[in-house]
């Protein structure tokens, strides 16, 4: 029984070796393009347009604080042989310059900030941090509807280029997911025409300066863009205090992943409610392995912008 069984296996790697060799002279079946996206919203943007079609990994781990990242060996090597490498640009994505500076390889790579206008980090009345140091642009461009359908335009291009045999699906892809950020740009603006006011506070780093360009919001925060939350001054909480009194304001926002300290703090001082705007720079493990989709992020934001200015 056991000598029938072993050749019965032999047999079949004798067969396996000749189709193997049979196919020798024609191409073996490619291996799918390798696409690796530095954050989530890319991640999501590349999976819309091209689904399977590309092998996509993200290098943010779900989860994680994706400010000060540093890539390890492993994945820096990742990068410099992968296909496309998506990545945002500006202050935080310095050390993509180094590595490709160091390695002088010519990577295909896409920077986001490069497919929209930037516009600089604005350091508002009350926000701490910014106020003696160089203007950096702001790196979330992101945030609003508007410029994700830059990106994914952007992207789309990218990944024609890269499987043209692809490209009418991917474009068709495209062109239906086109149409649902559109949506959601509209039901954004339908939000502003009907609202009762135009001023929010971000008890919170504040990385929406293109959402609320775009929706005409009138913003004060705690920190600029990316800073890390490190000691707020009482002074920066009790003008953001100050504002929601003044201004009866009936919440604050908090983002992602956020200890709530300063939103909670000033709830207590003004019962006010606090809200989550999620920024998409990451989401968490369990919302990944879900699926959670930018589209879905975007319109809980949609939620909250609402509750703010009514
Ligand atoms: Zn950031």
């Amino acid at each position: 029984m056991k000598i029938a069984k072993r050749l019965f296996a032999l047999l079949l790697c004798a067969l396996a070796l000749l189709s193997s060799v049979a196919c020798g002279g024609e191409a073996k079946p490619k291996d799918k393009p390798v696409v690796i996206a530095t954050i989530f919203p890319q991640y999501d943007f590349i999976r819309q347009i091209a689904g399977d079609r590309v092998e996509l990994h993200m290098l943010a781990k779900p989860g994680t604080e994706i400010h000060g990242f540093d890539p390890s060996l492993s994945e820096m090597t990742e990068i410099l042989s992968c296909d496309l490498f998506v990545y945002v640009g500006g202050e935080t994505d310095r050390w993509v310059d180094d590595l490709l500076k160091k390695n002088g390889r010519d990577l295909n790579a896409v920077a986001l900030v490069d497919l929209c206008d930037t516009v600089d980090e604005e350091c508002v009345p009350g926000m701490q941090g910014t106020a003696e140091e160089e203007p950096e642009a702001d790196e979330h461009v992101w945030t609003s509807p508007g410029n994700a359908i830059r990106i994914v335009e952007g992207l789309t291009d990218a990944l024609c280029a890269l499987l043209p045999d692809e490209a009418d699906a991917m474009r068709a892809n495209a062109a239906a997911y086109r149409k649902e950020l559109t949506a959601l740009d509209a039901d954004f603006r339908a939000v502003m025409q009907d609202a009762k006011r135009t001023t929010v506070v971000f008890a919170e780093r504040f990385p929406f300066r293109y959402l609320c360009d775009e929706l005409g919001l009138t913003y004060y925060a705690a920190l600029p863009g990316c800073s890390s939350n490190e000691e707020v001054a009482l002074s920066t909480v009790s003008f953001l205090i100050d504002r929601v009194n003044e201004e009866h304001l009936p919440g604050v926002f908090y983002i992602e992943f956020s200890d709530q300290r300063i939103a909670n703090t000033i709830a207590k001082a003004t019962g006010c409610e606090t809200w989550l705007l999620h920024s998409c720079h990451n989401v968490s493990r369990e919302d990944f392995d879900a699926g959670v989709t930018y589209l879905d992020l975007m319109r809980q934001n949609l939620i909250g912008i609402k509750k703010a200015v009514n």
